[in-house]
């Protein structure tokens, strides 16, 4: 009997302290971690973090394919007062879906204006079971680059499990195209002249695609298989703002032949400039260069060119940093796809 009451005692003393440790101000129960520290060294900024991982725990969320929660919050300061602010990932039908991130930043402008987004939000916050080193998706990137302060904006991931905080720079998931290394015809992957072929098929592509909406930054894109084909695509925008990318529109193409294996794509902007890359034409490629990946094959070489003769080149492993694709979540999945869609033998 003793030892039972024993057990009874500290069982009660082990749900007391549950309880006093539930109502300890959150920002005893979250931790920076040692190189997070540097990133956040004003106090009232770090209040703000674990008061919007805090609320980020319950947000809510429907990821009925990927059944993988992401649950986001930031703090905003607005008039002089805090305000907390949730977004939640949503998935439906085809593999479709509404990001945690997108939706968070569309609510601080439902609620507070573009103004505060662009100028008040300083980080994005998530809840997450175990944080890992992903960063946003291209699409992602593209919007949180368009409506926020995005050189500064801080990217914070809660581990659920020891309550550790994670902060990095959302800048260091972005790479601009005057960064990607200058090139020569003979520097790269293809022959000169196979590089001369792509180049031509991507600026007469250009000629074509949708203008009704884009103002500037079109582009049309080309690109050669293992195989040896050429594919090509040019931007096209519609009433909806589903705007199709040339890098994915020509991916898709050669997937439908079953050519899922890319050597190079050459990009071209108006002449005498450099072509944009949006992230979300990025993440097209990350994702169709980790098949490559898969197969033993070197990555693909994403070229730019600018008209008059010059090249940029990298690779969407180095024009992505911190990217997921398919090879990540379901690597078998994506095995036995490739070998069961392998591409006809040639007539
Ligand atoms: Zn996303």
């Amino acid at each position: 009997m003793p030892r039972l009451l024993t057990s009874i005692l500290l069982c009660a003393v082990a749900i007391v302290a549950a309880v006093a440790a539930s109502t300890q101000p959150s920002a005893d129960s979250w931790r920076l971690t040692s190189e997070s520290e540097a990133l956040v060294p004003d106090a009232a900024l770090r209040a703000q973090i674990f008061r919007a991982l805090d609320a980020a725990e319950s947000a809510g969320t429907d990821p009925s394919i990927s059944h993988f929660k992401v649950r986001a919050a930031t703090v905003l300061t607005v008039n002089k007062e805090d305000h907390v602010v949730l977004g939640g990932n949503t998935e439906y039908e085809l593999p479709e879906a509404i990001h945690g991130e997108s939706s968070l930043l569309n609510h601080v402008t439902t609620l507070y204006g573009a103004d505060a987004a662009r100028h008040a939000v300083r980080f994005v916050a998530f809840f997450s079971q175990r944080c890992g080193v992903s960063g946003s998706c291209g699409d992602c990137r593209d919007y949180q680059h368009a409506v926020t302060d995005y050189a500064h904006l801080l990217i914070v991931c809660g581990q659920a499990s020891d309550h550790t905080v994670r902060v990095t720079r959302f800048a260091d998931q972005l790479v601009d195209e005057d960064k990607f290394p200058a090139a020569t015809p003979d520097s790269l992957s293809i022959t000169p002249g196979e590089l001369a072929r792509l180049t031509q098929s991507a600026t007469e592509a250009r000629m074509g695609g949708v203008t009704l909406f884009t103002t500037s930054r079109h582009t049309g894109a080309a690109g050669l298989s293992f195989s040896g084909k050429i594919y090509r695509a040019a931007g096209g925008d519609d009433a909806a703002f589903h705007y199709r990318f040339p890098i994915g529109g020509l991916l898709q193409q050669a997937a439908t032949e079953r050519d899922y294996f890319l050597r190079a794509i050459v990009v071209v902007g108006e002449k005498g400039q450099w072509p944009v890359v949006n992230y979300r034409d990025r993440q097209y490629g990350f994702e169709s260069s980790s098949f490559n990946h898969e197969a033993g094959k070197s990555p693909i070489a994403l070229i730019l060119a600018d008209g008059l003769g010059h090249y940029r080149a990298t690779t969407f492993e180095s024009d992505l940093p911190h990217a997921f694709s398919t090879a990540n979540f379901m690597p078998q999945a994506l095995k036995d796809f490739l070998k069961s869609h392998a591409a006809p033998a040639p007539q």
